[in-house]
């Protein structure tokens, strides 16, 4: 007989060594777990509103369901000519300069465009500045492409906003960009004017290429509208992201875009590579592309929501009155996106692990959160909930968090 060939394991590539993404992480595979074994479980894990009722506006569906028959073919690399005007017309507005459609790339969700962009720019042992806590995608895709980040603080005793000081300290020969993430997932920060100009003025005086990932920008509780990076930045050079997925709620069409506003003579050659990267894989999604230009020239909706009495505003009140109520926990309240991030203090759990914290929510109560080192900060006291279940949901996910808190304290 034969002996049968040796079968050697097939062994990943060592670049994924250091990536993590724990949104869809060991606990989200043992939520699945649970639910298999018949538990309802509340997942407040990922910020997807279409899984919480909310319905993306009825004129973005129709525009998607109307050109299906003329979307059949791969279309332009950057996007759908109709998308890219209306994207570059709202930078306009937003005072961007030098925006135009050839500057514009629409991508299949804003992830594929950080990814893309981060490729398009960096070398090995290129470092970027990245916000501690981030959203973990922008860690990945930084460290995917070969480069390192660099994370600076945004501490919740300092409302999780940086200070320009300890952020340009971090600066070396080698850091070629800055990320923003405005309004901030996780922590729910909005950059005011002020701090903006103070950054943009680093990214000055060491060449930084910006990126402002503005996805939430009209996600917003308190003052509205954002403030954007581009209008900040004027000719220096800048990319700012957003998308259909939070603001529209349509995240399944997997569309966003991204729109490189500044000098275009500084970022010529660097836009003909991201066009490149956009030609490799051929173009986004076609028929999903047909809801930018309603969306961004039609009805304003989530205002609707976020305003006292919408459904967002009350799931954050009812978030604070969890919080206010607890014996364990801080929160200053977020003030755009769908996210809080929850503080548990040390006064009352000296001993305190937040993976350990996150596992006992889910098992002992069926809850699912995601710990704060989930988002690249050091020995988190933190974890994230969505706003998105109705507010009497929330009020009792404080409950059962209170339940574990307890039990832990008693330990
Ligand atoms: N950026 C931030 C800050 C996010 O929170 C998300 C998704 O949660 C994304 C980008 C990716 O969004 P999408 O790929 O759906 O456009």
């Amino acid at each position: 007989m034969q002996a049968s060939p040796p079968s050697a394991p097939i062994t990943p590539s060592p670049h994924l060594a250091d990536v993590r993404y724990e949104i869809r992480g060991a606990l989200t595979r043992r939520a699945r777990e649970l639910e298999s074994a018949g538990r309802a479980i509340v997942k407040l894990n990922i910020g997807n509103p279409a899984r919480y009722g909310f319905e993306t506006p009825a004129h973005l569906r129709q525009a998607v369901a109307a050109h299906l028959a003329d979307s059949e073919g791969y279309g332009h690399e950057q996007g759908l000519d109709e998308a890219r005007e209306a994207i570059a017309a709202q930078q306009r507005a937003r005072g961007a300069q030098g925006v135009a459609v050839e500057r514009i790339f629409v991508g299949n969700g804003v992830s594929e465009l950080i990814d893309l962009s981060l490729r398009a720019l960096l070398q090995p042992g290129d470092e970027v500045l990245l916000p501690s806590p981030d959203y973990p995608l922008w860690s990945a895709a930084t460290i995917l492409n070969g480069g390192r980040p660099r994370y600076y603080r945004c501490l919740a005793q300092n409302a999780h906003l940086p200070d320009p000081d300890e952020l340009e300290a971090l600066i070396t020969p080698r850091t070629r960009a800055l990320v923003l993430i405005n309004p901030n997932n996780p922590t729910g920060a909005v950059y005011p004017r002020a701090l903006l100009e103070r950054l943009v003025a680093i990214a000055q005086r060491h060449d930084l290429l910006l990126f402002a990932d503005e996805i939430y920008d009209e996600i917003l509780y308190d003052e509205a509208p954002l403030q954007p990076l581009a209008e900040v930045a004027g000719a220096h050079p800048c990319l700012s992201f957003g998308g259909l997925s939070k603001v529209y709620r349509a995240c399944g069409y997997r569309v966003g875009w991204l729109s490189l506003s500044g000098d275009p003579a500084r970022t010529g050659t660097y836009r003909d590579a991201l066009q490149l990267l956009a030609a490799l894989r051929l173009c986004a999604n076609m028929p999903a592309q047909w809801a930018v230009e309603p969306a961004l020239n039609g009805r304003a909706t989530i205002a609707a929501l976020t305003a006292p009495g919408g459904r967002l505003h009350e799931a954050r009140r009812a978030v604070m009155d969890g919080v206010a109520a607890s014996g364990f926990l801080d929160l200053a309240a977020p003030a755009g996106a769908l996210y809080a991030f929850p503080h548990v203090r040390a006064e009352q759990l000296p001993r305190f692990d937040d993976n350990t914290f996150a596992l006992r929510l889910l098992e002992e109560e069926a809850v699912l959160v995601v710990p704060g080192s989930s988002f690249n900060i050091p020995a988190s006291r933190h974890f994230r909930l969505t706003l998105l279940p109705p507010p009497v949901e929330l009020a009792d996910v404080f409950v059962r968090i209170e339940r574990v808190l307890s039990r832990m304290a008693q330990e």
